[in-house]
C-alpha cells in the first residue's frame, strides 16, 4: 500500500489581508437577531429557528435584548402606536446594526397599506438594508435576506460605515 504524500512545502508563516476583510469575516459571521415580531410574518421568523431550517449554521441567532443583537428583523406591519418602540429598541442596539424588512407589511405596508393606523414601510421608520417581499415570506426567503445581507457586509469598509451611521442618525431623526 503506497503511504499517503505529505508535502514538504512550508506552510506560509505570514497573512497579509485588510482589516476591513477581517472585521467584515467577524461580522457576517455572528449576526445575532433581535426576537422581536409584531405580526404573523413573526411565525415564519420562529420556523426558520427550528431544526428544518437551522438558522444557526450561517451564524444567525436570537438575542431576547436588543443590547446584544445586530440585526433587527421587522416582521410585519408597524402601527404607528409602535413606531416609538421600534425606534427605541434600534438605538438601543449597538453599531455596527442592520435592519431587514420581512413582508409586505414591513417593506410597504401591504395589505394594511390604505389603514389610517399603519406606517406605509418599514423604512419610514428605522433605515432598512435588505428588503424581503411576500405574504408571507416563505422561511427560505428569510434566509436568502440574511445571505444577502452577509453580501452587503463583506462590501463595508469601516470609514464608509462611520459615513453611513452619520447619514441614518439624520434620516431618524426626521421621522422621531
Ligand atoms: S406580510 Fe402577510 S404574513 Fe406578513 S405580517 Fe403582513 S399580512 Fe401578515
Amino acid at each position: 500500500m503506497t503511504p499517503p504524500h505529505i508535502s514538504d512545502t512550508p506552510m506560509p508563516k505570514v497573512l497579509l489581508t485588510t482589516v476591513d476583510n477581517v472585521f467584515n469575516w467577524a461580522r457576517k459571521s455572528s449576526l445575532w437577531f433581535l426576537t422581536f415580531g409584531i405580526a404573523c410574518c413573526a411565525i415564519e421568523l420562529i420556523s426558520v429557528n427550528m431544526s428544518r431550517y437551522d438558522l444557526e449554521r450561517f451564524g444567525v441567532i436570537p438575542r431576547a435584548t436588543p443590547r446584544q443583537a445586530d440585526v433587527m428583523i421587522i416582521a410585519g406591519n408597524i402601527n404607528k402606536k409602535m413606531v416609538e418602540v421600534t425606534q427605541v429598541l434600534y438605538e438601543q442596539m449597538a453599531d455596527p446594526k442592520w435592519v431587514i424588512a420581512m413582508g409586505a407589511c414591513a417593506v410597504s405596508g401591504g395589505v394594511f397599506q390604505e389603514g389610517y393606523n399603519v406606517v406605509k414601510g418599514a423604512d419610514k421608520v428605522v433605515p432598512v438594508d435588505i428588503y424581503i417581499p411576500g405574504c408571507h415570506p416563505r422561511p427560505e426567503a428569510l434566509m436568502h435576506g440574511f445571505m444577502k445581507l452577509q453580501e452587503k457586509i463583506e462590501s463595508e469598509s469601516l470609514k464608509d460605515r462611520r459615513m453611513t451611521l452619520a447619514d441614518r442618525r439624520i434620516e431618524i431623526a426626521k421621522h422621531v
